[in-house]
């Protein structure tokens, strides 16, 4: 069997002509012609004027799309690009705020989905290491022939990068991504690549997202990263940027299970740009996984990163510790002023032991169910219990997922009045939440009442929810049981070699 093959290509500029040549040399390289339904994934998490490095740009995706049409085989059906956009917010305004719409019919795109707004598709799970029994995608993923991931090169605060698998997590709505999206988050995106597995992946890392997900700074790297096996690319990505492919839990997961290699000995790098020329230009690149309590040290919230329940690890890097930092960081984007205006705060996350040094006046706040603690505040005793649900008790089919009117609703009682001790439920407890929060507590600009921006995410919100309720009037059922519910064999996409196999 051929060793999967990464490119490294040389790309100064989102120039559309070249990334089409780049992708289109790619895919005569690889053998690769797109076939049946052929399904692009961009990473689209935010976008507009204040999110600029967030996602895969739309120059890139276009060039992308065109070297697809270029090399089709007869029996394509479409080329379709789908994505859930980060949650809360609907995928139209991010495909709006990113200028995709334009470019989707410069491309020629046959069409779009908006994965928050098509059915969810039960594809079932038989591994031993699974955390559940089954996901739901969207029933474009579950349906593709020819599947590309197409992601943005960027640094995580959860999973310490986001290259290529970890884009899956927009391959969930919302109701589902939010399950598991805790302390086990790099497992659930281990699990997600059951799900399929890509033929082509096309890394737009031209201008890559340094320390952060939502809100990065610019890295320059001029690179295209391409490649037909989407461990080998991620782990080449880690090398890239000094960092050991196995030091990343879901890229070693994933090589555990034998979806790819993550040894440059099993993979073949090509390209115009040498892995060391990578190298020197990814030089001083900072990826993610910082602890919350360093990483707010020096400002007026002082955060206590407790270990979350189970026992089995010490902190919860994927669930409400990150979130916190990705949503100050949101704030000081729409206000330079906000450390200024914040009031001292204590943040508790996980089962904190030690003090809470807080002064008369200044609030407490338990961030997620798992947050506990005893102790005295202000010369009272207070016990703040255990909320946590098991995941063992989290159905897929039951789960829901909040408006953020809901959650401005909820937030804002929660904050209100004169308590100083306040508990926001949930696990995890989004970034939008712990945004709003903020907001409250220091009397700050909501950033989703932005006036620059309210009349485009209001008119995105009134079509998501519209075509929400006309599937719903259509009988259009929402989660539709897959082939475990009944009873049929597993679908077969691309999936990896039997255990034992990784290299
Ligand atoms: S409540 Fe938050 S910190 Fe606790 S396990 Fe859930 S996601 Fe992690």
């Amino acid at each position: 069997m051929n060793a999967p093959t990464v490119i490294l290509r040389a790309c100064a500029s989102y120039d559309v002509a070249r990334v089409r040549g780049i992708v289109g040399d790619a895919l005569v390289r690889l053998g690769l012609r797109p076939t049946g339904r052929t399904l692009v994934k961009p990473n689209c998490v935010a976008s507009g004027p204040k999110f600029p490095h967030a996602h895969t740009r739309p120059e890139f995706l276009e060039g992308v799309l065109l070297a697809l049409r270029d090399h089709a085989t007869p029996e394509l059906s479409e080329i379709a690009v789908g994505e859930r956009c980060g949650i809360t917010i609907p995928t139209r305004y991010a495909f709006t705020g990113a200028g995709y719409y334009p470019m989707f019919a410069r491309a020629g795109v046959d069409k779009v989905y908006h994965f928050d707004e098509v059915p969810q598709v039960e594809i079932p799970l038989y591994h031993p290491e699974r955390l559940r029994d089954s996901l739901y995608t969207p029933e474009p993923v579950a349906r593709a022939d020819f599947f590309v991931n197409c992601p943005k090169f960027k640094a995580h605060p959860w999973t310490t990068v986001t290259f290529s698998m970890k884009n899956y997590i927009g391959i969930q709505d919302d109701r589902h991504r939010l399950i598991d999206h805790d302390h086990m988050l790099d497992r659930k995106v281990a699990d997600l690549q059951y799900i399929i597995q890509p033929q082509l992946v096309a890394i737009d890392a031209i201008i890559a997202g340094e320390g952060r997900m939502l809100t990065p700074l610019p890295f320059d790297l001029g690179l295209v990263v391409l490649g037909d096996n989407q461990v080998a690319v991620d782990a080449v990505c880690c090398m890239i940027i000094g960092i050991d492919p196995r030091s990343v839990a879901h890229i070693r997961l994933a090589w555990e299970r034998g979806f790819g290699p993550v040894d440059l000995s099993a993979i073949r790098v090509e390209g115009d740009v040498s892995l060391d020329e990578a190298k020197a230009r990814a030089r001083g690149f900072r990826s993610g996984l910082v602890k919350v309590d360093e990483y707010f040290a020096n400002t007026s919230i002082r955060a206590y990163g407790g270990p979350p329940p189970g026992g089995t690890v010490d902190y919860c890097w994927g669930g409400c510790p990150g979130a916190l930092e990705e949503a100050i960081e949101i704030l000081r984007l729409f206000d330079p002023g906000t450390d200024r205006k914040l009031p001292p705060v204590h943040i508790v996350f996980g089962r904190h032991e030690g003090p809470i040094p807080a002064k008369d006046g200044e609030t407490v706040i338990f961030m997620g169910d798992c947050a506990t603690w005893k102790g005295t505040l202000g010369g009272a005793p207070v016990e703040v219990a255990d909320r946590y649900v098991d995941r063992s008790h989290k159905d897929p089919l039951e789960a829901r997922a909040e408006d953020i009117f809901v959650k401005m609703l909820r937030t804002k009682r929660a904050m209100a009045g004169k308590a100083k001790i306040v508990q926001l439920g949930g696990c995890p407890v989004s970034v939008a939440e712990q945004v709003l929060a903020l907001v409250e507590l220091g009397h700050l600009e909501n950033p989703y009442l932005d006036p620059s921006e309210a009349t485009r995410f209001m008119s995105c919100y009134l079509q998501w929810r519209t075509r929400q309720a006309v599937n719903r009037v259509m009988g259009r059922p929402y989660n539709v049981p897959g082939p475990s519910q009944r009873g049929a064999a597993r679908p077969a996409q691309n999936l990896p070699p039997e255990p034992g196999a990784a290299s």
